[in-house]
C-alpha cells in the first residue's frame, strides 16, 4: 500500500517517507489511488499527518495602500494611516529622516572614569554618523536600525556581541530583535552564544522563517544554515566586564548572607526574614545598567524600524531572557504611531509590556510620545527601572530615563546631531 506519511528530518525539514513505487506502475496505481483514496483512507489509513503549510515568511514584501504624505502633523494626534507613501507603487521620498540610538541606561554616570566616557561619546557618535549617512542617502530605517546596532556590538565597550556582561556560568548568552514598522514583520533570538550580530541573525528570522523568536541550540542552527559570522564564546569576554562579574557575585553572596542572618533571627517565617530575602531577591535582579544597545529610525518613506541587542544582566542565571528580544517589551515599532528600543531591568520592562505600552498609549489614548514616554517611566515603572528611545511617525525624537542617565545619539534630517550620556 502507498503511504502518504511524511517524517521530519534532522534539519527539522519536512520530507516525503517511503516511496518504493516503480515508473511502470506508478500511473495506474495513481488513477487507482486518487479515484479509491477516500474510501482506503476511512478504511485503513491511520490518521495521515498532515502536510505543514509551506514556510510562510513574514509579511515583509506587503505593499501598503497609497495614502497621503503629511508633511508633519501634532504629536498629540495618532496618525490613522501609515505614512507610508505610495504614488503608482512607487515609494515617495519625504525626505526627512531621523534615527536615535542608546548605548544604554547608566547608572552614577559621574563615577564612570573620564576616559571611557569619551570613549563611549566617541562611539556613539560613529554609529550615528553611520546612521545618518545611511538615511540622509535614502537608505532604508531596517538597514539602518540593523548597521547601527551592529557596529555597537562590535564595539567593546557596550553590553551587547564583544563586551557583553557574564552570566553566573561565566559565560555570555545574548539576545536581540528587530522590528519593521511597515509590516509589523519581526524576528529575535535569545541565548545565543556563538553568534557575533545577534541583531542580524534576528534579521534573518524575520525575512527567512515564518517565526519570531527562535532560542538557544535552535538559534544556533538556524545560524549554521543562514552561514552568519560565528565566534567562538570567549570572543565577548572582556576585562571590564569580568571584574563587574566578580564585584557582582560578591554583592550577591552579600546579600544572599545577609537576608539568611535575618531570617535565622526571626524564625523561619518570620516576617522579617521573609522580607529580607525578597528584598534581597528585588535587588538581585537590578542590573549595573551599562551597555544594552538600541536604535529607532524613520526613513525617507516614511518608514519606522526598531532593534535592540544585549548580554542581558551581570550574574543573570544560565538561560535567563529579558525584554531585549521580546517584541512588545524592548522592541516595537509600528508605521502608525513610533518605534521604540528599552533598556534596563528586562523583568519589569517585560511584565509592563513597555515598547507596546508606549505604542499604545499613542493610538489609543492619543498621548504624545513624549508623554507617552514619561508616563510609561514615571508612573508604570519604578525609579532606576531603566530607560527607552522612540522616534514618532513625524520624526520625533525621545530619549528618556528615570535612572542616572542613558548613553545616547539623536540625529534628524532638520540637521539636529547630539550625543549625550547624562540629562
Ligand atoms: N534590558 C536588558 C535585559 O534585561 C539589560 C539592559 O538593558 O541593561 O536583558
Amino acid at each position: 500500500m502507498i503511504q502518504s506519511t511524511w517524517r521530519r528530518s534532522a534539519n527539522g525539514a519536512f520530507k516525503p517517507a517511503g516511496r518504493a513505487v516503480t515508473m511502470a506502475v506508478r500511473w495506474p496505481l495513481m488513477l487507482f489511488v486518487s479515484v479509491a483514496s477516500p474510501v482506503f483512507a476511512q478504511m485503513t489509513n491511520p490518521p495521515v499527518t498532515p502536510l505543514p503549510p509551506p514556510p510562510k515568511a513574514n509579511p515583509t514584501t506587503i505593499t501598503a495602500p497609497p495614502v497621503q504624505v503629511k508633511a508633519s502633523g501634532p504629536a498629540t494626534q495618532a496618525p490613522s494611516k501609515a505614512p507610508t507613501a505610495l504614488v503608482d507603487g512607487a515609494p515617495v521620498q519625504t525626505g526627512r529622516w531621523a534615527l536615535a540610538l542608546h548605548g544604554g541606561a547608566l547608572d552614577e554616570v559621574e563615577k564612570i572614569p573620564l576616559e571611557r566616557r569619551r570613549a563611549m561619546e566617541a562611539s556613539l557618535n560613529a554609529a550615528l554618523r553611520q546612521g545618518r549617512d545611511l538615511l540622509a542617502a535614502g537608505g532604508t530605517s531596517l538597514d539602518a536600525v540593523e548597521r547601527v546596532v551592529k557596529m555597537l556590538e562590535d564595539d567593546p565597550l557596550f553590553n551587547a556581541g564583544k563586551g557583553a556582561v557574564y552570566n553566573a556560568a561565566g559565560g555570555h548568552e545574548l539576545d536581540a530583535s528587530i522590528m519593521d514598522g511597515r509590516t509589523k514583520a519581526c524576528g529575535a533570538v535569545a541565548g545565543v552564544t556563538t553568534v557575533k550580530n545577534p541583531v542580524a541573525l534576528a534579521r534573518l528570522v524575520m525575512t527567512r522563517t515564518r517565526h519570531v523568536l527562535l532560542i538557544g541550540a535552535g538559534a544556533e542552527q538556524f545560524a549554521d544554515e543562514m552561514k552568519i559570522e560565528r565566534v567562538d564564546n570567549r570572543y565577548f569576554d572582556t576585562d571590564y566586564q569580568f571584574e563587574r562579574w566578580q564585584r557582582r557575585k560578591a554583592q550577591e553572596a552579600k546579600e544572599a548572607n545577609e537576608a539568611h542572618g535575618s531570617n535565622g533571627a526571626n524564625g523561619a517565617n518570620g516576617a522579617n526574614g521573609a522580607n529580607g530575602a525578597n528584598e534581597a531577591k528585588a535587588k538581585a535582579a537590578t542590573p549595573d545598567k551599562k551597555g544594552t544597545v538600541g536604535c529607532v529610525a524613520l526613513d525617507q518613506s516614511g518608514n519606522l524600524a526598531a532593534a535592540t541587542s544585549t548580554g542581558g544582566l551581570t550574574n543573570k542565571r544560565f538561560g535567563r531572557v529579558g525584554d531585549s528580544p521580546v517584541i512588545g517589551a524592548g522592541t516595537y515599532a509600528d508605521n502608525a504611531t513610533c518605534a521604540v528600543s528599552c533598556t534596563g531591568t528586562g523583568e519589569e520592562f517585560i511584565r509592563h509590556g513597555v515598547a507596546h505600552d508606549v505604542h499604545a498609549r499613542v493610538r489609543y489614548a492619543r498621548q504624545s510620545l513624549p508623554d507617552a514616554v514619561s508616563d510609561v517611566l514615571r508612573k508604570t515603572l519604578q525609579p532606576d527601572d531603566g530607560a527607552l528611545i522612540a522616534v514618532g511617525a513625524d520624526g520625533r525624537l525621545v530619549a528618556d530615563f528615570n535612572t542616572d542617565g542613558l548613553s545616547r545619539g539623536l540625529a534628524d534630517s532638520a540637521g539636529r546631531f547630539e550625543v549625550k550620556l547624562g540629562k
